[in-house]
């Protein structure tokens, strides 16, 4: 979509919390639709006969048949036909940036108000919950095949569940002492409840998948060891943790932070204040959710600073406009050039400010600095959310084909790696994404697994990967 395409107000009949309240705490801050609104909602939907929602949803769910039966009342089907294609319905439904995918392909918004296909999946998923119905499909035979899966963020929950589905013995090592990957540790509870990802986890034990925290595969153990230990296909599924730096004066200062390794602190459990005034730099959502939780662990004025117009802005426009109800200032057309410092420790941030150049095809414009505009913020803290690159200790002593980005160089059809038994998905393929992205690879390297393991031909009937 392009960007001057974009939602720029939120819509919906949705029930929040009171900003003054919500900055006070790590609460859900959107509450789902109740029977009746959901019924509402699903009779707006025209049941188009070719539904762009399908197309646009990285997973393909099919949203018109959920959405009809969920109008018919028939709310237990209408969720078993959601859960036919994706893995992570209850988290997809809180997260998934909706206005760039299906609801951004709705017919109904091109004149008015798209069909609100989040918060109805959301409904469906919540309904289940609230009403004791069990929500996951029953487990399969086991095969004793064994299969390894480095990492437990969408890309590894979800190729766990359809290959435990299938009988496959998986075994998640993840690094972190928590599950969830970037679900836990990136973006805020206040978004993503975190017993929602915790039910996945119980529901993947429950199917016999064993899961090892605090283990970093590369450190504490080899790929090539797991191989000698008999498991006969590995799936990497890192992500990508690594921030990028801003790559100007001052970053070495104290309260110089970088954006997901801050977050990471928190959501384990850090109590970290980041003091009164705090910059954060970037326009995605891991700058807004950065800003959020800085007002949640106690700063007083923060402000996010982004080089481009705000209709350029990546981050979904509900976000946006949380953050800006909750009292976040948004400096657009300005970067920071140099960070000053006292005793050590930052003091001002200098920026300067940014017109727009000439414009790619997708609408985004070039941000070309002015002359002599620079201007200073007081900050005690700046925090750089500008994008993450992948970190390869997993592979280490793997020779193992990367691209010019630094991600794994798979087979688009399969996912395979240029490893024969090894298969990769997620932000380690695709480079920083989305949950659904790494939900609908993910799906794609379990099947291509599945059949390597089976000795099947991995291309056969398959397109190319579009995540
Ligand atoms: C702050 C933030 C907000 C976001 N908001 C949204 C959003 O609203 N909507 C959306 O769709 N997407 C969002 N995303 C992006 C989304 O979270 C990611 O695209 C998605 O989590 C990628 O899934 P993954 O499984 O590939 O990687 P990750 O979720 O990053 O999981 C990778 C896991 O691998 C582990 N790991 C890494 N190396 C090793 C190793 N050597 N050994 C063992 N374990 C290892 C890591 O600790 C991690 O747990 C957000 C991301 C961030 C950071």
């Amino acid at each position: 979509m392009k960007a001057k395409e974009r939602m720029t107000i939120p819509r919906q009949p949705v029930v929040e919390m009171a900003p003054a309240e919500r900055i006070k705490s790590f609460d859900e801050v959107v509450s789902g639709f109740d029977y009746e609104t959901a019924v509402k909602e699903a009779n707006r939907c025209l049941q188009c006969k070719k539904p762009g929602c399908i197309q646009a949803c990285p997973i393909h769910n099919d949203i018109p048949r959920f959405i009809r039966l969920l109008r018919e009342g028939k709310i237990e089907e209408a969720y078993w036909a959601d859960r036919e294609t994706t893995s992570l319905p209850a988290v997809c439904s809180r997260v998934c940036p909706h206005e760039f995918q299906c609801e951004g392909s709705c017919v109904r918004g091109k004149k008015g108000e798209p069909v609100a296909i989040g918060m109805l999946e959301r409904f469906l998923v919540d309904w289940m919950v609230a009403n004791n119905k069990d929500i996951m499909t029953p487990c399969a035979v086991m095969k004793n095949r064994k299969v390894a899966i480095i990492g437990s963020g969408p890309a590894g929950m979800t190729t766990a569940y359809y290959l435990a589905h299938e009988g496959y013995s998986c075994t998640i090592f993840e690094s972190l002492p928590v599950l969830g990957g970037m679900l836990t540790v990136g973006i805020p509870a206040y978004r993503l409840p975190r017993d929602i990802v915790a039910a996945e986890f119980d529901a993947l034990k429950n199917c016999g998948v064993e899961i090892h925290t605090n283990v970093t595969i590369g450190r504490d153990k080899t790929i090539s060891e797991l191989k000698e230990e008999g498991f006969e296909a590995i799936f990497i599924g890192v992500g990508a943790h690594n921030s990028r730096k801003l790559g100007i004066e001052g970053e070495d200062l104290d309260g110089v932070m970088q954006g997901v390794d801050y977050l990471r602190r928190v959501n384990i459990g850090e109590d970290l204040n980041l003091g009164q005034n705090v910059v954060v730099v970037g326009g995605g959502n891991v700058a807004i959710d950065v800003a959020r939780t800085a007002l949640r662990t106690g700063s007083d004025k923060v402000f996010i600073l982004y080089r481009r117009s705000r209709k350029e802005m990546p981050a979904a426009a509900a976000e946006i406009h949380h953050l800006e109800e909750e009292g976040v200032r948004i400096e657009t057309l300005a970067t920071p050039v140099k960070i000053h410092g006292e005793d050590n420790r930052i003091s001002q941030v200098e920026c300067i400010r940014m017109k727009l150049g000439e414009c790619d095809a997708s609408g985004r414009c070039r941000p070309i600095p002015i002359d002599g505009s620079n201007f200073m913020i007081q900050a005690d803290a700046i925090i750089s959310a500008i994008s993450q690159n992948i970190d390869h200790k997993a592979d280490k002593g793997i020779d193992i084909k990367l691209t010019k980005w630094g991600t794994y160089d798979v087979d688009p059809v399969t996912l395979r790696t240029s490893v024969e038994w090894i298969f990769a998905a997620g932000d380690a393929v695709a480079g920083p994404q989305t949950v659904a992205k790494a939900v609908a690879g993910a799906k794609t390297a379990s099947e291509s697994i599945a059949r390597f393991l089976e000795g099947k031909d991995l291309r056969a009937g398959r397109e190319p990967e579009s995540c």
